[in-house]
């Protein structure tokens, strides 16, 4: 099944079957600033994905305040399609104890606000406000500007989440991917 040249497995699927093996992978690490509060087989990667995903969550976290003695939570849930197969992908469900799909409606909320305010300084207020205060958003604008998430020939950036239409990389994202990601985000290496 394709749709705008993306698979329904995020990206095609044939690639995982001829690594059968899950050895050498680890659980996604926790930083400094941010912990993983889901159980390690949530998400099995590998070393270089591990890396990657800990570079980009640990400058999110210091970005957003946390540190060494007050850490941010991260929740992974399992993936099963593409990169998920071969430990190159993770899908986080939640921030900071609370879920991408409620930080999202939160968004929206905040937009919706701001639109209805006819006062301009109470409108900034809202529009200055949700971009500092919303884990789940700037959780996705960090890892879309610290990660290097894979790019296979002829397939969007591998990162995908409730925000991927209004903020990119890949903002003709369709619908019926767009709406698989509405509770999560998907990083693929
Ligand atoms: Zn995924």
């Amino acid at each position: 099944m394709r749709d705008n040249g993306v698979s329904n497995s995020e990206y095609g699927s044939e690639y995982g079957s001829e690594y059968g093996s899950r050895c050498g992978l680890i659980p996604a690490p926790s930083g400094r600033a941010y912990r993983v509060s889901s159980p390690a087989a949530n998400a099995m990667v590998t070393r270089e994905f591990a890396d990657e995903l800990r570079g980009a969550l640990e400058r999110f976290a210091i970005e957003a305040g946390f540190d060494g003695r007050r850490t941010v939570a991260i929740f992974f849930k399992p993936g099963v399609f593409g990169h998920h197969q071969l430990g190159r992908a993770a899908d986080v469900y939640a921030v900071g104890g609370v879920g991408i799909d409620q930080w999202k409606r939160r968004w929206d909320d905040a937009c919706m606000r701001a639109a209805r305010t006819a006062d301009p300084a109470a409108r900034q207020v809202v529009t200055k406000t949700e971009p500092v205060t919303n884990l789940g958003w700037r959780l996705y604008k960090a890892l879309q500007r610290y990660g290097r998430w894979a790019q296979p020939y002829g397939y969007p950036i591998q990162l995908f989440g409730p925000w991927t239409r209004a903020e990119g990389p890949w903002k003709y994202i369709s619908d019926r991917l767009l709406r698989a990601h509405h509770d999560h985000i998907h990083v693929a290496k």
